[in-house]
């Protein structure tokens, strides 16, 4: 009898060590989720979504917090997957307001670096206390090294034509 119940024991011990591993082991299927969605992603980490990177955008479309068409980089090809991959209706891409790319006023740089560690595409070059450049075929338009910057030498410079944005600003009118 004491045996019988022995066994029973240590069965029952086997199987919750083996349940509470595999439950460590395996992810949830939400995080799952998250994971599948982020790899469909740029990876660009630009913030353009309003998330602090391509992560934490898609754990807030997995939970439906966030809709799948707020990454610009990522464009109407990346929204199309998501919504085939989630099962929810394709939706164009919201647009940038106004495209456009980083530019340093190399006179007045001062080689601080913090822009350089603020983008998340590596698209600054430049050392320690030497003038920094931005190349312009890597910027997202993200902004994200314009606050950064100490003496306020970085400024956008829009993508296409100022006339072009006063049109699509006023709706063609
Ligand atoms: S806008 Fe797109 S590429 Fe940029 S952080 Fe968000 S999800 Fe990533
Ligand atoms: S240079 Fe500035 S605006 Fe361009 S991608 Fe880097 S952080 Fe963003
Ligand atoms: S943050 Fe401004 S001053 Fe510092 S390296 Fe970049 S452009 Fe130059």
């Amino acid at each position: 009898m004491l045996i019988a119940v022995l066994t029973v024991a240590i069965i029952a011990l086997i199987a919750g060590i083996a349940l509470s591993f595999a439950a460590k082991r395996l992810p949830s299927d939400a995080g799952f989720l998250v994971e599948q969605v982020n790899e469909l992603l740029p990876q660009t980490q630009c913030a353009q979504c309003g998330y602090p990177g391509c992560r934490p955008y898609a754990a807030a479309v997995v939970d439906g917090t966030a809709a799948i068409n707020l990454c610009p980089p990522g464009g109407d090809e990346t929204a199309r997957r998501l919504a085939g991959l989630l099962g929810r209706e394709v939706l164009p891409v919201l647009e940038q307001s106004s495209p456009a790319v980083a530019v340093i006023d190399e006179a007045l740089c001062i080689g601080c670096v913090h822009c350089r560690n603020a983008c998340p595409v590596d698209a600054i070059i430049g050392a320690h206390h030497l003038m920094h450049t931005v190349i312009e075929s890597e910027c997202t338009g993200c902004e994200l090294c314009v606050a950064p910057c100490p003496v306020d030498c970085i400024s956008m410079k829009p993508l296409v034509p100022a006339e072009a944005c006063q049109v699509a600003a006023t709706g063609g009118q």
